[in-house]
């Protein structure tokens, strides 16, 4: 799908940065269903068409006494109704394909799946709402009808996608955790390699001159110094015995200031680092910054005032 994002900024509660556009433009270039886990994306996948075909299609039951026996009373069009007006033989009840489900009160029934797709892909629904030009209210509205229409629709999928709307749950997905692995591992070996290419000039014509507490190079092609994180995001980054948990506690979605006490890092750090960091890991395990990203949102009702990473 297009998405229509610029000029709705005006109602979204944080500055249109520079940043903020890099970070929209990211995920909306992510596969839609990625940060749920493999087994269950077939399910996310049937519960995004069932929202998007469910109001055209007929009911096949009377939904206050499910008999069989219904038929069509009133078709859409006629006296105003928006949808084909049923008529139950049974209870003599009259319903329509919504009647008794968590849908029947929503309105802009094209936008359900949508709406949907983006929630899965990880926006928060203020930034859904500004999507797709509906109000903050209705987003609110619609995710909580959503939700009981997943709950309805499958229990497994309800289970693990409530949790992860919860603070209290930070289990990560098997391919975020092999990522976040490789993650880690490739910051260890950043301080242990010894023979780095000029970052510069790309010589690999270098004499190395410490490599006790960082390893420093001089090249010989260009003639500079160099160490193993120069021109890299992580370039004057320090405490590296830090890094493998500050890069848990961003990938599970932790703010700054909880971070900040809970590894004795100023508040200037770690706004430096979550940038840093995020810039790191983007290219190499998008997933993990998708993730993060995904994360960090669903905590920011929880410590408000802080911009998007
Ligand atoms: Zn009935
Ligand atoms: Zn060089």
């Amino acid at each position: 799908m297009a998405p229509a994002i610029p000029q709705t900024f005006s109602t979204f509660n944080i500055p249109p940065t520079r940043r903020h556009v890099d970070t929209i433009d990211f995920l909306l270039g992510r596969p839609s269903l990625e940060l749920l886990p493999e087994a269950l994306r077939p399910s996310a996948r049937s519960f995004l068409s069932y929202l998007a075909t469910l109001p055209a299609s007929a009911p096949h039951q009377c939904p206050a006494c499910a008999s069989r026996s219904i038929s069509l009373a009133i078709p859409a069009g006629s006296r105003g109704l928006r949808r084909d007006g049923y008529y139950c033989r049974n209870c003599n009840k009259r319903f329509n394909v919504l009647s008794g489900t968590p849908l029947r009160l929503l309105r802009s029934e094209d936008k359900w799946k949508p709406w949907m797709s983006y929630r899965f892909q990880g926006f928060s629904q203020e930034l859904i709402a500004t999507f797709l030009g509906i109000s903050n209210k209705a987003s609110m509205t619609w995710s909580r009808a959503f939700m009981e229409a997943m709950a309805d629709y499958d229990a497994d999928l309800h289970r693990w996608w409530e949790d992860h709307q919860s603070t209290q749950v930070s289990e990560l997905t098997d391919e975020v955790e092999e990522a976040l692995e490789a993650c880690v591992a490739a910051l260890a070996e950043l301080t242990v390699l010894t023979d780095r290419h000029c970052p510069y000039c790309g010589s690999s014509s270098n004499q190395v001159l410490t490599s006790r507490r960082a390893t420093e190079y001089q090249c010989h092609g260009c003639g500079r110094r160099y160490n193993n994180l120069t021109e890299t995001p992580l370039s004057h980054i320090q405490h590296k015995e830090l890094w493998p948990e500050y890069l848990r506690l961003l990938v599970v979605g932790y703010h700054d200031t909880e971070i900040g006490e809970r590894l004795g890092l100023s508040k200037s750090l770690t706004n430096l680092w979550r940038q840093r960091f995020l810039e790191f890991m983007q290219p190499r395990w998008p997933l993990l910054a998708h993730w993060t990203l995904w994360q960090w949102s669903r905590r920011r009702a929880s410590s408000s005032g802080e911009p998007l990473p």
